[in-house]
C-alpha cells in the first residue's frame, strides 16, 4: 500500500460522527465542518458539527450514567483503562499518521505522543485500586470520623489541538479511574484523535453514557450552557490563558470545581557551569518538542555572558540543521504550524525583535510549499523589552538574551505573569537547588529539557492555572472528600 492509500485509509477508518450516550450518531442539525491538512492547507473529511441541543443531549447521557458508574467497581474501572492502553499501543501507527495528518507534528513525534497518551490510561488504570479514606479518632474521644472519596459527577473536558491525544487521556484517565462521567470537547482544528479514541474506549467496555465527545465550530455556543446548567459538576480545560479566564468566570455561577492548564512563558536558564552540550541538547527538545507548539516550550533562553556566545553557536547550527516538512515525510523533524494566523504571529513577534535591534542567527522566515511552515529560527541579541518575552510564541524560534548574574537571571524568569516550567542548566548543585527554589513555576526542568511524565504532578501558578495532572494527585481532582462523623461508639 502507498503511502497516499494509508493515509486516506486511516482517516476513512475513524468515524465522523458524534458520540453521544454510547453510540455514534449526526450533529442534530445535520452541520458538519471540515478537518484541514496544515502541511498542505487541502481539507481531509467533514465532522458532524455539535450544537447546544446536542450538548444537552450529552449531559442528560452523563447525568443518567452517573449514579450507576459511580458503583461500578474500581478494578473493573482500571481494567476498561488498561485495555484501552493497550489498544492505543496496537493502533499507535495509524493513531499517530492519523495525528500527524490532523496536526501537522512529524510522524516519529506523533508516535511518541501516541505512547505519551496511552501511558495516562495505564498510570490512571493503577490508580483506579488506590482511592483511599480515612478513620481517625476526634480530639475529645467522643466521636469516630470516617473519611470516604467520593466521584465529583459529571465533567467537562476541554482540550486543545497542540497534543490531540495526550490532553484527552490526561484527563478522561482520571475522570474514569475516579468514577466521573463526563463530556469531552476536542479542538476544532484536531477532533479525528479523540474520535478515534472515543472508538477505543467503546471498545475497550467503557459503558453508555460515561463518556460523549462533540467536536463543533462552535465550542462556546456548546460548553457555556452547559457549565450554566448546574447538572456538570467539575470542568477540566487545557487551553490559553484567556480562555481558561472565561471558564472561570462561567464555572462561578454554579460554583464548579475546576482543573485549568494554561498557558506558559517559559525561561530557559544556563549559567557558565553548566555542561554546554547538555544545555544544547536540552535547548533542542524543550524548544523543538512539538515544533515549538506546546505550553511547556522554552521561550525565552538565558545564557550567562562566559558561555552565551559559544552556546548561540552550537545551537544555531543544530536548529540550521532541522529539516522541514511534511510530518509524513522520511527525516522530517520540524512540521508546519497550525494555521495561518499562527504563522503570522509568529513572523510578527520574530519582526519585532529584530526591530529592537536582535540579530537573526537562523531562519526568520516562513518555510516553502502550501503548508504554515516557519524555520527554525534563532535569534541573539534579544532585548528584554521584545514582545517575545512576554508572548508565548509557539513556533520554532529560540530568542536568546545574555545575562551577567544569577539575581538577574531569576529577576528576568520570574518577571512575567506565567508560571508553568523553567529549565536550568548548570553543575553546581547548591545553586541548582537555590534558583530551583526561587523560580516561581509548578515545574522545573533541572538539567533536563523536557518535564511531561504521566507519574509526575504536571501543572502551573500564577495565570498558567490550577490543579495538576498526572502523578498520585491527578486523580484528587474528580474526586470530593466527604466525612462522617460517627458518634455513640
Ligand atoms: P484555546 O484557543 O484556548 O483552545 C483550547 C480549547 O478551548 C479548544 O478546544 C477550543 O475550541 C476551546 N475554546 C475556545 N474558546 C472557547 C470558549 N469560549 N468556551 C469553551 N471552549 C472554548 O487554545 P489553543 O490555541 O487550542 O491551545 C494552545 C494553548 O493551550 C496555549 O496557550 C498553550 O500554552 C495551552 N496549553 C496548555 C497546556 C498545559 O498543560 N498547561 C497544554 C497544552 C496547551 P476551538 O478549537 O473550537 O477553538
Amino acid at each position: 500500500m502507498t503511502l497516499a492509500e494509508r493515509e486516506t485509509q486511516v482517516v476513512e477508518r475513524v468515524p465522523k460522527q458524534l458520540f453521544v450516550g454510547g453510540t455514534w450518531r449526526e450533529a442534530r442539525s445535520g452541520a458538519v465542518f471540515k478537518v484541514e491538512d496544515p502541511s498542505t492547507g487541502s481539507v481531509l473529511c467533514e465532522v458532524a458539527d455539535a450544537g447546544t441541543e446536542d450538548g444537552f443531549a450529552a449531559l442528560d447521557a452523563a447525568v443518567a450514567a452517573q449514579p450507576s458508574w459511580a458503583k461500578h467497581a474500581p478494578r473493573e474501572r482500571g481494567e476498561i483503562l488498561r485495555r484501552a492502553y493497550e489498544l492505543l499501543m496496537q493502533r499507535q501507527e495509524d493513531l499517530a499518521l492519523l495525528m500527524t495528518l490532523e496536526m501537522g507534528k512529524p510522524f516519529a513525534e506523533a508516535k511518541g505522543e501516541i505512547a505519551y497518551a496511552a501511558d495516562f490510561l495505564r498510570w490512571f488504570s493503577e490508580e483506579a485500586v488506590r482511592i483511599e479514606g480515612g478513620y481517625s479518632i476526634s480530639p475529645n474521644g467522643q466521636a469516630r470520623f470516617l473519611v470516604m472519596r467520593q466521584p465529583v459527577g459529571p465533567s467537562m473536558l476541554i482540550t486543545p489541538w497542540n497534543f490531540p491525544m495526550a490532553m484527552g487521556t490526561r484527563k478522561i484517565g482520571p475522570a474514569i479511574a475516579a468514577g466521573c462521567t463526563m463530556i469531552l470537547k476536542p479542538a476544532q482544528q484536531t477532533p479525528l484523535s479523540a474520535l478515534a479514541l472515543a472508538d477505543i474506549l467503546r471498545e475497550a467496555g467503557l459503558p453508555e453514557g460515561v463518556l460523549s465527545v462533540l467536536p463543533t465550530s462552535d465550542a462556546g455556543g456548546v460548553t457555556e450552557p452547559l457549565l450554566r446548567d448546574g447538572r456538570i459538576r467539575k470542568v477540566s480545560f487545557t487551553g490559553s490563558t484567556g480562555v481558561g479566564r472565561k471558564l472561570l468566570e462561567q464555572s462561578a455561577e454554579q460554583v464548579l470545581r475546576t482543573s485549568m492548564e494554561l498557558g506558559g512563558n517559559a525561561p530557559f536558564l544556563v549559567f557558565d557551569d553548566a555542561d554546554i552540550d547538555a544545555a544544547v541538547e536540552g535547548a533542542m527538545q524543550a524548544k523543538m518538542r512539538n515544533i515549538g507548539e506546546a505550553c511547556t516550550a522554552a521561550n525565552r533562553l538565558y545564557v550567562q555572558s562566559g558561555v552565551a556566545t559559544e552556546f548561540a553557536r552550537r545551537l544555531s547550527e543544530r536548529m540550521g540543521a532541522l529539516k522541514l516538512g511534511r510530518g509524513t515525510e522520511d527525516g522530517v523533524q520540524v512540521g508546519p504550524l497550525i494555521d495561518a494566523k499562527a504563522r503570522e504571529k509568529v513572523q510578527s513577534l520574530v519582526d519585532d525583535a529584530v526591530g529592537r535591534g536582535a540579530r537573526v542567527l537562523v531562519g526568520g522566515s516562513a518555510g516553502d510549499g502550501d503548508g504554515y511552515f516557519y524555520r527554525p529560527t534563532v535569534l541573539a541579541d534579544v532585548p528584554q523589552s521584545s514582545e517575545l518575552s512576554t508572548t508565548e510564541i509557539f513556533g520554532p524560534v529560540a530568542p536568546i538574551i545574555s545575562f551577567d548574574t544569577e539575581d538577574q537571571a531569576l529577576a528576568a524568569a520570574n518577571d512575567t505573569e506565567y508560571g508553568l516550567v523553567s529549565y536550568l542548566y548548570t553543575r553546581d548543585l547548591n545553586r541548582a537547588l537555590r534558583v530551583s527554589e526561587a523560580l516561581e513555576t509548578g515545574m522545573v526542568g533541572l538539567n533536563q529539557g523536557i518535564v511531561s511524565n504521566p507519574a509526575a504532578p504536571f501543572g502551573g501558578v500564577k495565570h498558567s492555572g490550577l490543579g495538576r495532572e498526572g502523578g498520585t494527585v491527578g486523580i484528587e481532582e474528580f474526586l470530593e472528600t466527604k466525612y462522617i462523623g460517627v458518634g455513640g461508639v
